[in-house]
């Protein structure tokens, strides 16, 4: 199924009203999980759909639910999403968080029990449109541990993802990364599962600790798990990710003696640095480029292949798919049918747009 980004984000905003959202909040949600199919990251992307209407319908989701101001301190800012979208509740937490760096030069952003935040290089791209520097670090909790802590194997806390955006001469070296970090997302293991392909790169163990490279493991009990990307000193990233989360936003770990009531909730602390705090900005945006370049002209391994910079990927990947369209395995497009069946939505009308 190939849509053009147009049509999919309309489709998607559609199921969102439908499932109960006003339409200001699904255009949102909707805007922000095209983004990440657009920029390839399908893990994040309208896949999503069919868990939000579900996570609704078990009470895990509050659609309309604004995030409440908890803490306004200085250049220090704390909001609870009290489990709603949280494209909406990070969004406008970041919209809060800029406006505070841009009279400070500096502010401290924490979000917690939000639903989902979704692709975290969204908040990074915010804020680098500020032209700030941004560092994002999320834990997510709610449910079952996915991801083992080095040398372990059962899962005890989840993909944590990082973030770090800086701004530089213009859009095409801006630096993003923007990583989960456990080997792959769960969404890579969900779209692998749905496109019937294995997950290589040893990303996964079965619930008995032994390698695997089948993603069922993750959907199945009794449950395997991811392993953390590069070895200890992931899982120390990772951990650290949820300890800085949790520690300056009030938010519950993943440890067993919190409640998992099921759903995702991401907590993330977000530090905001305004780069003309310290002067001379011209001067430095034009060293981070040149470094930009140095790295992007290192001779490749394999001639196809060149050397990129955090953020490149997404750049070319939303190129291609801007003219391309956007394609939806079956088994997702089936489910993303059935959410919309479920809320009332009969998707017919989008469908005479298929390419
Ligand atoms: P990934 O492995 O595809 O990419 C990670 C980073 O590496 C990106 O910044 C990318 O630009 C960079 N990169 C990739 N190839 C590169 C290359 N050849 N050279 C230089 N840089 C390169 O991403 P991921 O770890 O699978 O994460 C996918 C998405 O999942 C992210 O957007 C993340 O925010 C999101 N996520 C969200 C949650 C949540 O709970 N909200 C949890 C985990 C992950």
């Amino acid at each position: 199924m190939n849509l053009s980004h147009e049509t999919l984000e309309d489709l998607a905003a559609a199921i969102l009203e439908a499932a109960g959202s006003a339409r200001p909040e699904a255009r949102t949600v909707a805007s922000h999980l095209l983004q990440a199919n657009l920029c390839g990251h399908d893990s994040h992307g309208v896949g999503m759909l069919p868990t939000y209407v579900a996570n609704i319908a078990k009470g895990l989701l509050q659609p309309n639910r604004l995030p409440e101001t908890i803490s306004d301190r200085g250049n220090f800012l704390l909001f609870d999403g009290h489990r709603g979208y949280g494209q909406v509740a990070a969004k406008m937490a970041m919209e809060q968080g800029i406006a505070r760096c841009k009279e400070t030069g500096m502010a401290l952003v924490g979000l917690r029990n939000a639903h989902h935040i979704g692709r975290v290089g969204a908040y990074g791209e915010q804020s680098m449109e500020a032209g700030l520097i941004s560092l994002h670090f999320v834990s997510v909790v709610g449910h079952a541990p996915m991801v083992a802590p080095f040398g372990g194997k059962q899962g005890r806390y989840g993909t944590n993802p990082l973030c770090i955006a800086v701004p530089s001469l213009n859009d095409e070296d801006h630096l993003l990364l923007d990583m989960a970090t456990s080997k792959i997302a769960v969404g890579k293991a969900r779209v692998a599962l749905n496109k019937g392909q294995q997950v290589s790169d040893c990303a996964l163990i079965d619930s008995q600790g032994r390698p695997t490279e089948n993603p069922e493991v993750l959907f199945t009990q009794p449950q395997g798990a991811i392993l953390p990307f590069g070895e200890h000193k992931g899982y120390g990233l990772g951990l650290l990710c949820e300890v800085l989360a949790v520690a300056l936003t009030g938010g519950a770990s993943i440890h067993p003696d919190n409640a998992r009531c099921g759903g995702i909730i991401n907590h993330m602390l977000t530090i905001l640095i305004d780069p003309e705090l310290y002067g001379e900005q011209n001067a430095i945006r034009r060293e981070i480029a040149a470094l930009i370049d140095y790295l992007r002209a290192t001779p490749p391994v394999q001639a196809d292949c060149p050397v990129m910079v955090p953020g490149d990927p997404e750049r070319k990947r939303r190129q291609e798919r801007l003219t391309s369209g956007i394609l939806i395995e079956e088994v997702t497009w089936d489910e993303i049918v059935e959410a919309a069946l479920s809320v009332g939505l009969d998707i017919k009308k989008f469908t005479h747009a298929i390419c």
